[in-house]
Formats: structure tokens, C-alpha cells, sequence
């Protein structure tokens, strides 16, 4: 997959999915905007892009202030002059379980990974139009669309909104040539993830076949297709990247046989 002469832009790209994203397009041609909160770990992404021979900005960028994206956007557009592709995939996803959520517990998780989502979209939609080859990718996850999880109420709400999103998202798009699809990752070693614990993780790595967590360029892969030439035709789907962990009907089926 090629992506000379695209521009792609990431958000949530100083750690993680998104970084490995970041270098994964950059890697592979794209000029790459690595939008988020975090400057210093988002510096840092860009100066190793640069040191791989790449070509890459940081933006600071909040997805759940639209006066923030909209800034990103005018700035992506003055140094590179477009976009091509369109990563929404700044998330959070703190623990909270539903006797003690609050509502400002549900708004902050919904301002970053729904909203955000609108916002960055929205911001970006102008020349995605523009482009010959629009696309976004959504990270959604497994959380929401398909499992649950003990205090990720609000979370897998956000997750499943994505996608009804999505499929409203790809018929309105489709005259302007731009899919929209999304990734649902399963466990994925990030830094966001690794505040969870070792315990944590040896418990996830029994329940998945591939007896491992997938690692952040596992999801990487899956955005490039999205974003490729190749996927032109390919626009409302998911693709689950979890090394199977969505699979056993219950835990007698990882038993040795
Ligand atoms: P991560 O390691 O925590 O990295 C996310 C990055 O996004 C961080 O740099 C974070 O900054 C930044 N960010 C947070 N709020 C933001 C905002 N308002 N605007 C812009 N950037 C913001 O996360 P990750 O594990 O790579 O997850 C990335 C995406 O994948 C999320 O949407 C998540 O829901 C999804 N996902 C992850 C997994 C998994 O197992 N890791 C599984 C399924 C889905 P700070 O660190 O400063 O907050």
C-alpha cells in the first residue's frame, strides 16, 4: 500500500494506536499531522518520523473543542494544503461503575471520544471533499459494538455510537467519493492500557486464542487499508483486530484439546 503524495491526519497520536499510526502512514509516505493533548510525547513522535526519513507535524489539539479542531484544520491546510485521510482516534477510557458515575464522569468521556469524533470530522470535512481519495477511520472498539466490560458503561456507549455514526456518516460522503469505516480493536498494549496492571494483563492474554495483547501497529495495518487506494470501494464496515479474543463461546473453548 502506497501512500506517496496523502496527507494524514491523526488524532490521539503522541501515544499508542495513533502514534503507530502516525509512523505507520508516515513509513509509508503519507506527510503526517499528529494532532493531540500531549505536545511533549507528540514532539517526540514527529522527531522520530523526521529521524526515519518521514515528513510530519504536531499540532496541539483538543477533539472536544470544536474552536480547536477548527485551528488544527486551518493549520493542516496551510502547511500541507489538504487532507487526505482522517484518523479519529483520540479516546479515553477511565473506569467507572455505575453506582457512582456521575454525570460529569458520563460528559467527559462522551466530550472526548463521541463528540470528539463530530468535531474532528466536522472540521476536517472541508478538504476531505477536496480530496481525490477521501477517507476516515474510526477507532471504535470491541467494547460497546460487541462486548462489555465492568465500569466501561459510559466508554462502550462512545464505542457503539461511533459506529451508528458511521453508517449514517458513509451514505452522506459517498457522493464526495469518501468512505468511512471503522477498527474495533480488542486489548492492545499502550500506554493507556498499561496503567491496568500486570494482572490485568495476564488475565486478558489467557481469554484471547493468540494467548498475547495486540500490539498498537496490529491496529495500525488495519487503518492503512481503510485509508488505501485498494479499499476504494469498502465504506460503512468494521474490522476487528483482536487475535480472536471476540471468539470462544465461553472459556471451555481456549481449554487444550
Ligand atoms: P492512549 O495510549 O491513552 O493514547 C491516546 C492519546 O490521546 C494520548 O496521547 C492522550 O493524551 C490523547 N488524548 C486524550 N484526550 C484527548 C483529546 N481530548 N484530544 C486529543 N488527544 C487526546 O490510548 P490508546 O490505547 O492508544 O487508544 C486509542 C484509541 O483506541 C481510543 O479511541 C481507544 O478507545 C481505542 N481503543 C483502545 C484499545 C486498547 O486496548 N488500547 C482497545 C480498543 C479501542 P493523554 O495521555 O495526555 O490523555
Amino acid at each position: 500500500m502506497k501512500f506517496t503524495g496523502c496527507i494524514a491526519v491523526i488524532t490521539g497520536a503522541s501515544k499508542g494506536i495513533g502514534k503507530a499510526m502516525a509512523q505507520q502512514f508516515a513509513a509509508h509516505g503519507a506527510k503526517v499531522a499528529v494532532l493531540d493533548i500531549d505536545a511533549p510525547a507528540g514532539e517526540a513522535v514527529v522527531q522520530a518520523i523526521h529521524e526515519a526519513g518521514g515528513e510530519a507535524l504536531f499540532l496541539r489539539a483538543d477533539v472536544g473543542d470544536p474552536a480547536s479542531m477548527e485551528q488544527a484544520a486551518e493549520q493542516v491546510q496551510n502547511t500541507f494544503g489538504g487532507t487526505d485521510i482522517l484518523c479519529c482516534n483520540a479516546g479515553i477510557y477511565p473506569q467507572a461503575f455505575l453506582e457512582t458515575m456521575t454525570e460529569a464522569d458520563w460528559d467527559a468521556v462522551h466530550r472526548v471520544n463521541l463528540k470528539g469524533m463530530f468535531f474532528t470530522v466536522k472540521a476536517f470535512l472541508t478538504m476531505l471533499k477536496r480530496s481525490k481519495r477521501g477517507r476516515i477511520v474510526l477507532t471504535s472498539s470491541i467494547t460497546g459494538p460487541i462486548t462489555g466490560f465492568p465500569g466501561w458503561a459510559h466508554y462502550g456507549s462512545t464505542k457503539a455510537g461511533m459506529l451508528g455514526f458511521m453508517r449514517s456518516a458513509a451514505i452522506e460522503l459517498a457522493k464526495y467519493g469518501i468512505t468511512v469505516n471503522a477498527i474495533l480493536p480488542g486489548n492492545i498494549a499502550t500506554e493507556g492500557l498499561g496503567e491496568i496492571g500486570e494482572e490485568y494483563r495476564r488475565k486478558m492474554e489467557a481469554m484471547i486464542p493468540f494467548k498475547r495483547l495486540g500490539r498498537p501497529e496490529d491496529v495500525a495495518y488495519a487503518a492503512l487499508f481503510f485509508a488505501s487506494e485498494e479499499a476504494n470501494y469498502i465504506t460503512g464496515q468494521t474490522l476487528v483486530v483482536d487475535g480472536g479474543q471476540v471468539l470462544p463461546e465461553s472459556s471451555l473453548a481456549l481449554e487444550d484439546f
